[in-house]
């Protein structure tokens, strides 16, 4: 039996979106070519803005689409650094947390050598950031706070309520990587200035990605790519039109089965957390204690005495495919920094595994992972003894 249960690394097509990419080679024209090849070609775009724009609630020019969450990610923070330099003649300060994405992390470290001053707000043992830290870490220079909606190894979800609400009070512009909770929670947007998503984690193929922006703020961010005048004149670049389309039509798709979608992910994932407990008492639960602050789909759990990756291997020789961290750094072969974060010692976070299951996901194969967990920890703690 394969059980795919990575979903938070990427997610497989869609019947829909595959259907659509084939469909829409037919338009071949350049969206900003005047014929009417071009003109069918920006229709499509057209109509997928619309359809995505419908997803977050927002107008269909509050948006750019981008090759990917990394880049939408890079615009936010190198569009600030840029601007302010450009306009202020200095780096700007940013506030960001312990715990993002190395989308995030890594821009960071390369602002910081350019300058800029980076203040990386702690989380607690569950990993939500500290609002107290947050609201203490602002100054007059502060240009950008950036939060992450979700997290994508514990799949905690930050009290983004109280730094919308810290930032705004500031005055100070609010970005969030939103990749891991776009279309798996419903998101408070409002006061929210930039937002990024993805497209690969929801069944759109890899490489789109969008960013939501507030039009009262998009003068804070100077455009990386310059060139032709797509995107607002925001991201030049002839689009990606067909996965554009793509990503509409996953965004179509999942969001008319998200209730059901989410109620099946949630009764799996519960199924799934509450059989490792019961079978094993050496475990660790890392993430939010609070189901409704926690991904309806993402698990971690620390197996005491056991390593991650040798239990990622070994469950992927019986076609189980789960991850010991974020995709990017999962090759390595550091432990977690975002459990190491919350104050995880370095073996618990060498023995954590994450589990993200998907609109694909069966009871059956839930059994069947369980059942695996069984033998193989059985096995590998009794090689240690
Ligand atoms: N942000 C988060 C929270 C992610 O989980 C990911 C992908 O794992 C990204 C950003 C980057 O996505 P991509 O590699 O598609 O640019």
């Amino acid at each position: 039996m394969k059980v795919y249960l990575d979903h938070n690394s990427t997610t497989p097509l869609l019947k829909p979106v595959r259907e659509s990419i084939i469909a829409n080679t037919e338009y071949f024209g350049n969206p900003s070519s005047l014929h009417t090849e071009g003109a069918k070609a920006k229709r499509k775009i057209e109509e997928a803005r619309s359809e995505f724009a419908k997803s977050l609630n927002k107008d269909p020019n509050s948006f750019i689409f981008t090759s990917s969450a990394t880049e939408s990610n890079n615009s936010v923070l190198k569009g600030v650094w840029l601007n302010s330099i450009n306009t202020k003649g200095q780096a700007p300060h940013i506030i960001t947390s312990t715990i993002e994405h190395p989308s995030i992390m890594n821009t960071c470290k390369y602002l910081e050598e350019k300058g800029a001053k980076v203040t990386y707000i702690p989380v607690d043992n569950q990993g939500f950031v500290d609002t107290d830290e947050l609201r203490k870490a602002i100054t007059p220079k502060t240009a950008l706070i950036s939060i992450m909606y979700a997290n994508n190894e514990t799949g905690t979800i930050q009290p983004m309520k109280e730094i919308i609400k810290i930032s705004n009070d500031k005055g100070i512009p609010l970005h969030t990587d939103a990749v891991q909770s776009f279309m798996k929670i419903d998101m408070i947007t409002d006061g929210i200035d930039f937002i990024t998503v993805g497209g690969h984690k929801l069944g759109a193929p890899k490489g789109i990605g969008a960013l939501f922006y507030n039009p009262d703020k998009i003068h804070i961010i100077d455009p990386l790519l310059h060139g032709g005048h797509q995107e607002n004149d925001l991201r030049a670049s002839t689009e990606n039109m067909i996965y554009i389309c793509a990503f509409a039509e996953a965004v179509k798709a999942l969001g008319s089965e998200l209730d059901t979608y989410r109620d099946r992910t949630r009764k799996l994932t519960f199924k799934l957390k509450s059989g490792i407990e019961k079978s094993f008492d050496s475990v660790i639960f890392n993430g939010s204690d609070r189901i409704e602050d926690r991904l309806p789909n993402t698990l971690n759990f620390a197996f005491e005495g056991i390593e991650g990756q040798e239990l990622m291997l070994e469950l992927d020789s019986v076609g189980i495919a789960v991850s010991t961290g974020s995709a990017c750094s999962s090759a390595n072969s550091e432990s977690s920094y975002v459990l190491r974060a919350m104050g995880k010692k370095d073996y618990e976070a060498y023995s954590s595994i994450r589990f993200s299951t998907g609109y694909q996901t069966t009871e059956k194969e839930i059994d069947y992972v369980l059942k695996q967990l069984e033998y193989i920890i059985t096995e590998l703690r009794s090689r240690k003894i």
